[in-house]
């Protein structure tokens, strides 16, 4: 695990304002938003994010963002986040703490990706492979507008293009005396497990560092509550 950046941003615990000002205009315009990502048509190279649904993006009011690069194509299929095989190693790893108000990501994260719709390699369409940095760049308005938007206190990237496009975004972004906590996970997938192993000493223990830090986000979140 990497830790980007230290925590910057003081997350006590919302006022009565902040909850209102989350209602009446943060939630609006994350639909408005959701609803511009879906019927993006930028990349034609690309399955389209349409397929998910706006529950696919979780809990937008724990204050915690999940980004990965981009949807696999399990998760594009099932429609939600994170499902594929690297997925259900982070899921596997919240499900250890067995939290009665944290069961899944979608409880405890945002989630999105640094591109929003599925890369598959040309004329194999139920592959995955890396976005391209033309991809990257095209999406990066949304990540933008969506960390604007909620000021995360914490953001977890999955993979290498991720943890750079989040950390790319930082920097891009106005109110850059907000800087939220970043930590840096590899990506889980199995076909990564050889950058995996040279980080940590078996999966087991990657997993076990997974749940360490959903163990110490939830233990913050009791001592306030959330804007959901
Ligand atoms: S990847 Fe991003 S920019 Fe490209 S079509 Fe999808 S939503 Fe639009």
């Amino acid at each position: 695990m990497l830790k980007i950046k230290a925590t910057m941003l003081s997350h006590s615990g919302p006022t009565r304002n902040a909850r209102d000002h989350f209602r009446t205009a943060v939630q609006p315009a994350l639909r408005v938003l959701q609803g511009e990502i879906a019927s993006c048509r930028l990349c034609d190279s690309m399955s389209p994010w349409r397929r998910f649904g706006r529950t696919a993006y979780g809990n937008p009011g724990t204050g915690y963002l999940l980004v990965g690069e981009a949807p696999g194509y399990v998760s594009w299929r099932k429609r939600q986040r994170f499902t594929g095989p690297a997925g259900l190693v982070i899921r596997r790893a919240l499900r250890q703490i067995a939290h009665p108000l944290y069961r899944t990501l979608e409880d405890l994260f945002y989630m999105t990706d640094v591109v929003k719709c599925h890369p598959a390699r040309p004329g194999s369409p139920r592959s995955n492979r890396s976005p391209k940095q033309a991809e990257v760049s095209a999406c990066s308005g949304y990540l933008v507008r969506e960390i604007d938007m909620l000021h995360p206190s914490v953001i977890v990237t999955f993979g290498k293009v991720a943890a750079e496009g989040v950390v790319h975004t930082l920097t891009l972004r106005a109110s850059s005396e907000l800087l939220p906590e970043v930590i840096a996970f590899p990506h889980p997938s199995p076909r990564n497990l050889r950058t995996i192993l040279k980080l940590y000493p078996s999966m087991r223990a990657f997993e076990g560092a997974l749940t360490l830090v959903f163990r110490r986000l939830i233990k913050r979140l009791g001592r306030r509550s959330t804007h959901a």
